[in-house]
């Protein structure tokens, strides 16, 4: 039957072309070359550097030292701060590195982490796009530390070398590494405290970004990306997890009534920006897999991107395959000979160094291609087997056009596409929306694409 189905709209894409008397001349395809050398150019060497140097403050506990110079989360942030800036100078000040400093209140335990006020800083670096500025791009990962399972002892030893020192780290290195680029759209490399706390820091910037009407595309999460030495040999090491909720966190009574109707349980835009990492890490990273999990997160967790995807925001959180629980949330200890605690030796730089790359490969190919389409619309009303799709103009100079995608209702990845020219509207003869989930998304002259946008229906 798909065979049917390509012929004819291979014939009504062909019909179309000859009405408007234009040629449909689909943008290239492949792996994009200087993609590729951003890939390479990430270094575990880099990455393990930083790992050591936030370890070396002792604690990074959110309620410890502001002002010791050596010890605490006061030390990493200028440090982190001073980081950002020398990557700046490196490339003519093309960073605009930000403090986002605020002052938490008290929330008592036990309902809280916060037995008094506190204050906590983001530090984040800005790479303003070129054409699209105003559309934004986030890479975050925490820098505060915790010890064990009371995260208001701010004393103890927190390491924090995996968690969440190298989803810092990535943060970091990619900033050195894209900075030497110039990109459509803005990229913020950011790192937070506060998460152990109750995810504080990432809650602040996402409701600060929301009141200001940010348009944040995309979120990615890196929190636990180290890759523990201890499961190396492990047969899914070479991977992954992309956890990417399927119910909007924020979808209102009305919308789930809609989604209830028309279907999209497995179509948010956040699935949609996991869909998308997998399909992009597979052009750019084939030795080294994303694996797209259908979950906000791990079971009964939470990370930084939750106040993203609460604010509106399309958001996913990188973790390792495997976590290694005696060195998670642990005091640094020995017992029966057995070493317990975050600690550096039990991280796996080259790991984290993947784990960067396909990081990497998303946001490139989401700051290089055009915004997603946006008022996708699938029209109803009629009895018909047709399939009509309309979305606004894209205003993307290089915009090539879009391209439908659509895949049987109980497939997890967009099995078909269909590049239709720059038009605004689009209908599939007798293929019926009934029996596929369709997708829409645009295309630069380049062959970079958006993420898919799943349609409301609409008249
Ligand atoms: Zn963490």
């Amino acid at each position: 039957m798909k065979k049917i189905f390509s012929f004819i709209t291979a014939f009504s894409i062909l019909a179309a072309g000859v009405l408007n008397g234009l040629a449909q001349t689909a943008p290239k395809n492949g792996a994009d070359p200087e993609i590729q050398k951003m890939v390479r150019e990430v270094s575990a060497k880099n990455i393990q550097a930083t790992i050591l140097k936030l370890v070396s403050f002792g604690t990074r506990n959110t309620l410890s030292s502001q002002t010791d110079p050596n010890r605490g989360i006061g030390a990493a942030r200028d440090w982190i701060y001073g980081e950002f800036q020398k990557i700046s100078s490196d490339c003519g000040g093309c960073l605009d590195v930000q403090k986002q400093t605020f002052t938490q209140e008290a929330i008592p335990p036990p309902r809280g982490r916060y037995p008094q006020a506190a204050v906590l800083t983001n530090v984040y670096a800005v790479l303003k796009g070129t054409t699209d500025p105003d559309r934004v791009y986030v890479v975050s990962g925490h820098y505060d530390s915790m010890c064990n399972l009371n995260a208001t002892d701010t004393t103890c030893d927190a390491p924090g070398a995996n968690d969440d020192g190298s989803g810092t780290a990535v943060s970091i290195e990619l900033a050195r590494v894209m900075s030497k680029q110039k990109f459509d759209a803005t990229i913020i490399f950011m790192c937070v405290p506060g998460e152990e706390q109750g995810l504080t820091g990432s809650t602040y910037f996402a409701k600060d970004a929301a009141a200001k009407k940010m348009n944040i595309e995309a979120m990615f999460d890196n929190d636990i990306v180290g890759g523990v030495t201890t499961y190396k040999n492990a047969p899914d090491r070479q991977s992954i997890r992309v956890f990417a909720e399927g119910v909007p966190s924020n979808e209102t009574p009305q919308e789930a009534n809609t989604r209830r109707s028309v279907g999209g349980e497995n179509d948010s835009p956040a699935r949609q920006l996991g869909r998308y990492v997998v399909e992009m890490a597979k052009i750019y990273s084939p030795g080294f897999k994303a694996n797209l999990m259908y979950r906000r997160d791990r079971y009964g967790r939470g990370g930084d991107h939750i106040p993203f995807l609460e604010n509106g925001y399309a958001a996913v959180r990188f973790t390792e395959p495997h976590e290694d629980y005696t060195h998670q949330h642990q005091s640094v200890k020995l017992v029966d000979g057995k070493q317990y605690g975050d600690l550096p030796e039990f991280v796996d730089f080259g790991y984290v160094a993947n784990a960067a790359r396909v990081n990497l490969i998303g946001l490139v190919n989401l700051a290089l291609a055009p915004a997603k389409p946006k008022g996708v619309t699938m029209l109803t009303g009629g009895l018909t087997n047709d399939t009509d799709l309309k979305w606004t103009a894209n205003t993307d100079a290089d915009l090539a056009g879009y391209e439908i995608v659509w895949r049987d209702t109980t497939a997890p990845f967009w099995t078909n596409s269909k590049f239709v020219g720059n038009v605004t509207t689009f209908k599939f003869k007798e293929m019926s929306k009934d029996n596929y989930f369709f997708g829409v998304r645009a295309v630069d002259k380049s062959g970079h694409k958006s993420p898919v946008v799943y349609p409301r229906p609409g008249r």
